[in-house]
């Protein structure tokens, strides 16, 4: 298999370059976040991995892909024109078209020319005596900035699959988060794709229609609904063009980021309401497509009656779809609650299980064994194949953190502090390891959102925070112990009140084996934990310690 790889490692012997900040990824966050530190007058560099600019958008780049939030929506929102001169083509815009647009936003910024590219950060060290951060790249770079951002992703670690005889199989094999970039064509091959989230979902109906057979191996089942993908709505298009500023305000104020069209509105309990009538709002939201079915009522993620309506629902519209009554029964989720793994959002998925040329094996009944030269044996039997595909995922929210040496205060390791799971202020910040940010991390609401909304939150905040330590001659900001412990306890409380901790989803880690079970993204709502960084920000960064390093006097 074809991967993109980075540079090898290179020496650490030169002087240091310094800069006011240095910032680690160059995905929408780590974009956006450069764009606004120039305009504080700050110097900045840029680190990525990949020879390209996009993160999530240059790295996916498997049959099917595209964004699952409306385009309209999923794009920027902090400059007027951006969204006034892009025209979408479909209302979920493919990979290509998403990667175009990144790159559209870099040209238009001048991005590139501080970011240097196929670079990979290894280590980020808290230098306690000049008071910054030390950090280094496996191509040899030797960087001090006052300021570390690690704008790294939140579903950027991809998750190797753990089968032992990989190295043997003859065939190529592929993960969908590091898909080559040029074309696959799978015409004339058997091809097996193990893992049925979102990644296996989009591509799988692409695949299938290429390939001679595909076998799909599923663990398990996941809830999806139907895009229902075409034309944007010309009227809302011209609409949200005159005035993009309000609808991003608008989406800020809402629990997920995303717009409260009428369909999305929902004031009532779903036990409240005769079962008919339910059904029929969800036939409403089902024939409209998208996440607004997840909208209909307001306890859906609360109560475990009302959700299992809404599961019921969507198995009832697995069975009327798939012809093979046993099939269907096997795409049919059954332990876990409604949207409390990641609700997938399709276009002809459980459509293509009616194709000659695809087949399902349950994974629960007969878990895979071991790759082979061939192709795959499970404790059932051995599958040839041509390729395999990995839909397997990614060691969400801490992975990529995770990947990286960063220390602390006394040298302690970020991944040792995060032993027993990720401990966070506000997801942006980590007491022990001063003036290091973090876009969308762990305890901030992130991946339950519109990301794009959530990391232009984020970026804003952390913008005024520099500015506000600028304009007060201050240069360290810390989170404190307290401050993280109170935010750390709040999160795992909201989650508690909530049916989603009873999943075994990748918001509690439950995907990589080892990794403890803690469930990190914040639940509360991007409108209330907004609400909560401006009143933190308002009240002098509270729950921060904000100071002017003093380094060490010289010893005599
Ligand atoms: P990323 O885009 O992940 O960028 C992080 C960058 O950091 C990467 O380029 C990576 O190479 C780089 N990096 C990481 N570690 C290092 C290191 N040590 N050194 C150098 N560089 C490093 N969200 C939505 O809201 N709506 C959607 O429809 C949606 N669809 C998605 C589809 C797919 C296939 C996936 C995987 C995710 C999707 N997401 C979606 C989530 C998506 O990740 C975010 O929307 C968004 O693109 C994240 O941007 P980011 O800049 O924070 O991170
Ligand atoms: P995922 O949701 O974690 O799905 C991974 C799949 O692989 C699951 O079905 C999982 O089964 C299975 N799996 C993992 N390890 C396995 C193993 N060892 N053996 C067999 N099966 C295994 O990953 P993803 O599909 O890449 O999506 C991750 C997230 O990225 C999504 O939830 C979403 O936030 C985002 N995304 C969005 C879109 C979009 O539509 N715009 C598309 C792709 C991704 P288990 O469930 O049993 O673990």
């Amino acid at each position: 298999m074809t991967q993109v790889t980075t540079k090898p490692t290179g020496s650490n012997t030169s002087s240091p370059e310094s800069f006011d900040v240095v910032v680690v990824g160059a995905g929408f966050a780590g974009l956006y976040m450069l764009h606004r530190l120039r305009g504080l007058g700050l110097t900045a560099t840029v680190i990525e991995a990949g020879d390209g600019v996009g993160g999530t958008w240059y790295w996916n780049r498997y049959p099917g892909a595209r964004c699952d939030i409306e385009s309209m929506e999923y794009q920027y929102g902090f400059d007027e024109e951006l969204p006034r001169e892009w025209k979408w083509s479909e209302r979920y815009a493919t990979q290509p078209e998403i990667l175009r647009y990144v790159n559209h936003v870099a040209d238009k910024f001048d991005l590139r020319r501080d970011i240097r590219f196929e670079t990979r950060v290894v280590s980020a060290h808290y230098n306690e005596e000049s008071g910054r951060w030390d950090v280094t790249t496996d191509r040899g770079d030797n960087i001090s900035a006052q300021y570390c951002i690690m704008a790294t992703g939140c579903l950027s670690s991809p998750k190797q699959p753990e089968y032992p005889g990989l190295e043997s199989f003859k065939g190529s094999w592929y993960h969908t988060g590091q898909w080559p970039h040029e074309s696959v064509d799978f015409t004339g091959q058997r091809v097996a794709v193990v893992g049925t989230g979102s990644s296996g979902i989009q591509s799988i109906p692409q695949i299938a229609r290429q390939a001679a057979h595909l076998t799909v191996f599923q663990r398990t089942p996941n809830f999806s609904v139907p895009a229902r993908n075409g034309p944007i709505d010309p009227e809302l298009e011209q609409r949200m063009k005159a005035n993009y500023k309000a609808f991003r305000e608008e989406a800020r104020e809402s629990p997920a980021g995303i717009l409260a069209t009428q369909r999305q509105k929902m004031d009532q309990a779903i036990l409240d309401v005769p079962l008919d009538e339910a059904r029929a709002e969800f036939e409403r939201r089902w024939d409209y497509g998208g996440f607004v079915i997840g909208g209909a009522y307001t306890d859906i993620a609360l109560n475990p009656e009302a959700n299992e309506i809404w599961a019921e629902f969507v198995r009832s519209k697995i069975r009327e779809t798939v012809k093979d009554p046993e099939t269907a029964e096997l795409l049919c989720p059954r332990d876990y609650p409604f949207g409390t793994k990641r609700l997938c959002v399709d276009t002809e998925y459980f459509e293509t299980y009616n194709r000659d040329n695809v087949t399902l094996i349950d994974l629960r009944a007969t878990p895979i064994e071991t790759i082979t030269e061939n192709g795959l044996r499970t404790t059932a039997r051995e599958y040839e194949f041509d390729s395999i595909v990995f839909a397997t995922g990614f060691d969400a929210m801490t992975g990529a953190l995770s990947k990286i040496d960063i220390r602390g205060r006394d040298g302690l390791a970020l991944t040792d502090k995060w032993e027993a799971g990720p401990r966070t202020y506000l997801g942006l910040q980590v007491a022990g390891f001063p003036n290091l940010f973090t876009i969308t991390g762990p305890g901030s609401p992130s991946v339950l959102t519109n990301m794009i909304v959530s990391i232009e939150q984020h970026v804003d905040w952390i913008t005024d925070c520099l500015s506000y330590l600028g304009d007060h001659e201050l240069d360290t900001i810390e989170a404190t112990t307290e401050a993280e412990d109170a935010w750390v306890d709040h999160v795992n409380q909201v989650a508690s009140f909530t049916l989603y901790p009873r999943a075994n989803s990748w918001y509690i880690g439950a995907n990589v084996p080892g990794k403890p079970r803690v469930f990190m993204p914040y639940i509360g709502g991007l409108n209330l934990y907004s609400e909560k960084c401006q009143q933190v920000a308002d009240a002098g960064y509270e729950g921060f310690g904000l100071s002017s390093h003093k380094p060490a006097p010289a010893s005599a």
